[in-house]
């Protein structure tokens, strides 16, 4: 059984660990929370009347609507975050909530 310190440091390295992934993640961004929310917004509004075509057709088409000029690297992103296709991309949302929000 640990002391009452002990579990007080390890509640304060969790705490920190979590910190330091959002923190991690939030810097991963390529490009802003808020247009990451639009393009959510975007793909949910035209995927639920088309459908995926399993491609990123509609994420490139709000990038390029939007002027991003690291479409890139914005791409290069979804796919390591598991969004490979424009539905997938909307699973990505996850990891924007939880603990995520600030
Ligand atoms: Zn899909």
């Amino acid at each position: 059984m640990p002391d009452k310190n002990e579990v007080e440091r390890r509640k304060h390295i969790k705490k920190e660990l979590r910190e330091k992934a959002r923190l991690e993640f939030e810097q991963s961004l390529p490009i802003s929370r808020e247009k990451f929310k639009k393009l959510f917004d975007f793909l949910d509004e035209k995927l639920s009347k088309t459908g995926c075509d399993d491609t990123l057709k509609l994420s490139h088409k709000f990038l390029h609507e939007n002027e991003i000029e690291n479409i890139e690297s914005v791409i290069e992103w979804l796919n390591e975050n598991g969004g490979y296709c424009d539905c997938e991309v909307l699973n990505v949302e996850e990891n924007f909530d939880a603990d995520a929000i600030l």
